[in-house]
């Protein structure tokens, strides 16, 4: 898990850093604000479904922003849908993050070019810290991009604020 930095003799004492305790629990119970737009929010319903459980990286699917943690954008974000995410996205508490899942919600897919009514790229109206790539992305895709933001939370500091810099996961062909 990564949390233990050192163990005392025999005795069941752990010595670790806030920081590693911290970043351990947030990391082991993202919840998740359920956000399936379109075709990829099938794959993300799989990805939850007993085959794939998501569940047991502590993924817990919530229905209101105050509960989450993390935002899962699964599919095609309209301009109306896109003010309606950045207002459901000011209501996660801090520290939050954001999996924009699948071509249409990291770039506005098949509809980049004639789609007048498609955001292109969710990341014009709220911070990503992952994308995991594909039209749509596989279940093992997304977990992959969930460990990769689990990475990323490890890294993070109690102190110095944490890394904006976002992640692209690589498109698992299986
Ligand atoms: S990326 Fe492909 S599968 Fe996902 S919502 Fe867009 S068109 Fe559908």
């Amino acid at each position: 898990m990564g949390l233990l930095d050192k163990h005392i003799g025999t005795s069941n004492i752990l010595v670790t850093s806030f920081d590693n305790l911290l970043n351990w629990a947030r990391l082991s119970s993202l919840w998740q604000m359920q956000f399936g737009l379109a075709c990829c929010a099938i794959e993300m319903m799989a990805t939850a479904a007993s085959h794939y459980d998501f569940d047991r990286f502590g993924v817990i699917p919530r229905a209101t922003p105050r509960q989450s943690d993390v935002m899962i954008v699964a599919g095609t974000v309209t301009l109306k849908m896109a003010t309606r995410i950045k207002r459901l996205y000011d209501q996660m508490a801090e520290p939050r993050y954001v999996i924009s899942m699948g071509s249409c919600a990291t770039c506005g897919g098949p509809y980049w070019e004639h789609g007048y009514h498609v955001l292109k790229g969710v990341d014009r109206v709220i911070p990503v810290d992952v994308y995991v790539p594909g039209c749509p992305p596989r279940p093992e895709a997304l977990m992959e991009g969930l460990i990769k933001l689990q990475e990323k939370i490890r890294m993070e500091s109690f102190i110095n604020k944490r890394s904006n810099s976002p992640v692209v996961t690589e498109n698992i062909v299986i």
